[in-house]
C-alpha cells in the first residue's frame, strides 16, 4: 500500500504501550473494508525499552506501515531514516511508511487537530493553553500555531514544556493564564484512570472551549466538568478520525469515509 495499492494481503498496525485503549484497529478495519484492501492491521504493545527492536522488527518482517502512539512518537522520529517537514518542525511521528529500505516519519495528528477545530471558531489571534508536552502536544501546538493562535504550555516536567514552547513558537505557562481554548493532551482521564483530570473544576472558564483528546471515554471527567459550568466542549474522537484517514491517504492513495469510521469507532465505544 505504500505507493501502489496491492491484493496481497497486508500486515500493518500500531505500536504503543499501553495498547488496550487504542481503537485504531477498529478504523482502519472499516477503512480497509471500504476500500476494498486485503490488509490485517494489529495493536503491538511495545514498551519504552523496546521501540528500537520494533522498527528493526519491520524491517525485518516487511511491515510497510506502522502507526505511532503514546509514548512513542518523538523515539520514532530520531529512529526513523527520514521524516517529512512537518513531522520534523512538529518533533514527532504517528506515522511510519517503508520506502524501499528506508523508513520514513510523517506526522497526521496535526491535520486531525486542525480538521477538528477549524469548523468551531475563527481562532486567529485567540489563546489556547495545552496541557502536556508529549508527542501528542506537539501535533497540538504545531496546529494551534497554524491557526495563528497564541499558545501557552502547561506541563508536569517543567524543562519539557520549556523545549516544546522554544520549538514550536509558545510560551510555558501555568493553568490560571487566560485562554479562549483548553486543549489536554495528557492521558489524565483516559480509561481506566477514569476519575483523574488534568484542570480542577475551578479554572475552566465558561465563555471557554475545552478541548480532550483523550477518546475513551469520550466524555473524560474533564470534560463533564467543563460542560458543567458552560464551557463548550470537544472529545477526542474527530482528531482520531481525521488523522487515522490521512493515514490512509499517506499509505493507500485514497481516503475513506470520514463518516464510516465514526460509525465503526461509535459501535465500540458504546458497546
Ligand atoms: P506522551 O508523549 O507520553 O506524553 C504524555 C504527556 O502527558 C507528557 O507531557 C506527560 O508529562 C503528561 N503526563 C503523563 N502522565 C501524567 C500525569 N499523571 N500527570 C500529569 N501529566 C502527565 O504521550 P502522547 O503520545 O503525547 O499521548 C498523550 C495522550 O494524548 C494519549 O493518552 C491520548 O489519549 C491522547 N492522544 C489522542 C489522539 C487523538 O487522535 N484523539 C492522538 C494522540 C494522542 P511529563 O512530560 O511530565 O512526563
Amino acid at each position: 500500500m505504500t505507493s501502489a495499492p496491492t491484493d496481497l494481503p497486508v500486515l500493518c498496525g500500531i505500536i504503543l504501550h499501553p495498547a488496550a485503549h487504542t481503537l485504531s484497529p477498529v478504523l482502519h478495519a472499516a477503512a480497509y473494508r471500504e476500500l476494498g484492501l486485503s490488509a490485517h492491521y494489529h495493536a503491538f504493545d511495545v514498551p519504552p525499552d523496546s521501540v528500537r527492536d520494533a522498527l528493526a522488527g519491520m524491517r525485518a518482517l516487511g511491515l510497510r506501515q506502522l502507526s505511532v502512539s503514546i509514548p512513542h512518537k518523538e523515539t520514532v522520529l530520531e529512529l526513523a531514516d527520514r521524516a517529512s517537514e512537518e513531522a520534523r518542525r512538529i518533533g514527532a511521528a504517528n506515522t511510519l511508511t517503508r520506502v524501499g529500505d528506508e523508513i520514513v516519519a510523517d506526522n497526521t495528528d496535526w491535520i486531525g487537530v486542525r480538521k477538528t477545530l477549524e469548523p468551531l471558531a475563527d481562532w486567529k489571534d485567540k489563546r489556547a493553553t495545552v496541557l502536556g508536552a508529549g508527542g501528542a502536544a506537539r501535533a497540538v501546538v504545531f496546529a494551534l500555531r497554524s491557526l495563528e493562535m497564541h499558545v501557552t504550555v502547561v506541563n508536569r516536567s517543567a524543562e519539557r514544556a520549556e523545549r516544546v514552547a522554544r520549538e514550536l513558537g509558545a510560551e510555558v505557562g501555568t493553568l490560571e493564564d487566560p485562554f479562549d481554548l483548553l486543549v489536554n493532551t495528557t492521558p489524565l482521564g483516559m480509561s481506566p484512570d477514569l476519575d483523574s483530570t488534568p484542570a480542577a473544576r475551578e479554572v475552566l472558564r465558561p465563555d471557554s472551549t475545552v478541548f480532550d483528546t483523550v477518546y475513551r471515554p469520550l466524555e473524560t471527567r474533564l470534560l463533564r466538568e467543563a460542560a458543567s459550568v458552560g464551557c463548550r466542549v470537544q472529545d477526542g474522537l474527530d482528531m482520531l478520525i481525521h488523522q487515522a484517514v490521512e493515514q490512509v491517504r499517506l499509505w493507500c492513495g485514497r481516503a475513506p469515509d470520514a463518516e464510516n469510521l465514526r460509525a465503526a469507532a461509535l459501535d465500540v465505544l458504546k458497546a
